[in-house]
Formats: C-alpha cells, sequence, structure tokens
C-alpha cells in the first residue's frame, strides 16, 4: 500500500515541484529539459518569456519560448564555480518577491539536471567534431546526407554534393613534415568556411579530403562554389624557412537525385572527384546526371 502512494505520488500531476524533479531526470537533451522547465513553471507562475543562452563548446545555444514584456528578471546560472548559461523570463507586470522565490526554488531543482545536459551536448558536439580543423567530421557528415536526402525524397529539394581533395598532399607532409600539413589542412577549412554561405555544411571527410554540402544548389551553382574553394585554397601559403608552402584542390560535385541513398550520392561524388584527378588534377569534375532515361555527362 505504501509502495503504491510512493508511486502515485512520483507518477501522479502532484506539484510543479514535484513534477519538475520527476520530469527533469528524464531527458539528457538541454532542449527537453529546457522545454519541461518552461512548462512547470508556466504552471507555478504566469510569465510571457523565457529564454535560455550558453556558449557550448564553439557553438552559440538559444532556447527560447513565449513572448516578451517590459519586466524581466535574469539569472546566471552556475554550479560549483562554473557557469551553464543565462535565464531571462520576460512579462507583461512586475516579478513579485513571492514569485521570484518560486522560480529560484526551480531553477535550484533545473540546475543538476542542466549540468547533465550541457555536458553531454559539448560530448556530442566532440564526437562529430574533427580535432584538428574544428569542422563537423565525417560522422556528421553521414548523419547531414541521410538527412538531406530524404528531405530532397520529400519536398524536392536541391541539395548538391562537393567533394574537394588536396593535390599531392603527400608530397607536402614528406618535404617539409606533418606540422606544415597539419597547419594547410586547417588554412583549407577557413578557406573552406570564407568560400561558402552560412546554409552550408562543411566537413573534414578523411585525411586531407573535405566535404561540403550546398542546400537550394543545382550542380551548374556547384560547379562555380567548387571552384571558389578551390581558388580560396590555392591562396593558401604557410611559410617554411625563406618560402611559402601552397597547395592546389581538385573536387567532384553531385547534385542530389530523388530516391538516391547517402552512398549511391558520395560514391557519385567520388567518382567526378576520381575523374578530376585523372584530367591533371587542380580542376573540378561534375557527376553524370540522368535526364528521363538518357545520361547526359555535364
Ligand atoms: P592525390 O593528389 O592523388 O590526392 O595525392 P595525395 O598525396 O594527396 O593523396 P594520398 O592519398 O596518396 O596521400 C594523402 C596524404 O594525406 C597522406 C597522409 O599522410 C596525409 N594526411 C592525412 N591526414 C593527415 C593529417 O591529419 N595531417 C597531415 N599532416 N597529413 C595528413
Ligand atoms: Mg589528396
Ligand atoms: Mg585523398
Amino acid at each position: 500500500m505504501a509502495l503504491r502512494q510512493a508511486r502515485d505520488a512520483w507518477t501522479g500531476a502532484g506539484d510543479p515541484v514535484a513534477r519538475l524533479y520527476r520530469r527533469a531526470s528524464t531527458t539528457l537533451s538541454l532542449e527537453q529539459l529546457l522545454g519541461i522547465f518552461a512548462e512547470e513553471l508556466a504552471s507555478a507562475l504566469p510569465y510571457g518569456q523565457l529564454v535560455y543562452r550558453h556558449r557550448l563548446g564553439h557553438q552559440d545555444f538559444v532556447y527560447s519560448t513565449g513572448t516578451g514584456g517590459s519586466h524581466r528578471c535574469d539569472y546566471q546560472l552556475t554550479l560549483e564555480g562554473i557557469n551553464y548559461g543565462a535565464l531571462a523570463l520576460k512579462r507583461r507586470t512586475r516579478f513579485h518577491e513571492e514569485e521570484l522565490e518560486i522560480i529560484e526554488y526551480l531553477l535550484g531543482i533545473l540546475i543538476c539536471p542542466l549540468r547533465n545536459a550541457c555536458q553531454y551536448a559539448l560530448v556530442e558536439q566532440a564526437a562529430l567534431t574533427d580535432a584538428l580543423t574544428e569542422i563537423p567530421n565525417k560522422r556528421a557528415l553521414d548523419m547531414a546526407l541521410v538527412r538531406d536526402c530524404s528531405i530532397d525524397d520529400r519536398h524536392g529539394d536541391n541539395f548538391t554534393l562537393i567533394l574537394c581533395d588536396l593535390d599531392h598532399f603527400k608530397d607536402v607532409n614528406d618535404n617539409y613534415g606533418h606540422v606544415i600539413g597539419d597547419h594547410i589542412l586547417k588554412a583549407t577549412a577557413k578557406a573552406l568556411r570564407e568560400a561558402t554561405r552560412e546554409g552550408d555544411s562543411i566537413f573534414r571527410f578523411g585525411g586531407e579530403e573535405f566535404a561540403i554540402v550546398l542546400p537550394h544548389t543545382d550542380s551548374d551553382d556547384g560547379l562555380e562554389v567548387a571552384d571558389r574553394i578551390r581558388a580560396g585554397v590555392s591562396q593558401i601559403r604557410v611559410p617554411f624557412g625563406d618560402h611559402q608552402v601552397s597547395v592546389t584542390a581538385s573536387a567532384g560535385v553531385a547534385s542530389h537525385r530523388r530516391g538516391e541513398t547517402p552512398d549511391q550520392w558520395l560514391a557519385r561524388a567520388d567518382d567526378a572527384l576520381y575523374r578530376a584527378k585523372n584530367g591533371g588534377r587542380n580542376c573540378t569534375r561534375v557527376a553524370h546526371v540522368v535526364k528521363g532515361s538518357k545520361t547526359q555527362p555535364v
């Protein structure tokens, strides 16, 4: 009987405090956790908007719900001296002392699960980031390709993939050493960022191979972007003794075809890259486009 009562107290509606304790322990997702907090806070007192901001690794995380007002209260969330973000509440009327006490009490319940969720987000981010160049890695690319294939299949959006491989990079390492090679790889990631737009995604696909996914872009525009990227890479200069080390890159471009799997899409881009290498390097080739039953090399 006592056990049943305890279980009912645990799972039942209860008050916001009991519910927040229970629900906050059910997720490691920062977004879900803040959603739960926003809901439980709303059942305890009225507010217009909740905004949470935190710098997580190299990304700004922002969670916002509702619409604001001219009265606000702000909290810096810290635990054992470590900052876990800033939370602001806004509404049209003043916050009263008793209400601030309730908010602070609920924040006290939130803080430990929040720390866990922040740490989990950082681990997740590290697992998807290449340590040398600090851009997303092959695992992140695999996830992006699955997502983009399904968006194209459902909505017919254009996605173009560029594979970009540095030419004769083994010679750079052999002639100047790995440290210079690493500098060039970092500079390449920077050049890719500069040559692409905000909505484009860049990845380190392999050792000296990079992938770029361009949404809302067909293969003609993809070819232009690939050449712009290659021009950017060719501008890289890394000092070594009394001269400057430079590199060139080859690129393969493939637009996603509806129904094509990520592996098939990648294979076509890789095939175009292979043709660019065989065509003398320092150039771009575009994957074959199938129109109706005809296959047309572009
Ligand atoms: P190709 O023009 O045919 O692409 O020739 P390549 O020499 O660039 O290609 P290959 O596959 O023969 O060699 C790739 C080189 O990239 C060899 C490897 O040592 C180097 N590499 C891969 N990852 C790293 C890295 O993290 N740092 C450095 N410095 N070099 C790397
Ligand atoms: Mg290479
Ligand atoms: Mg390679």
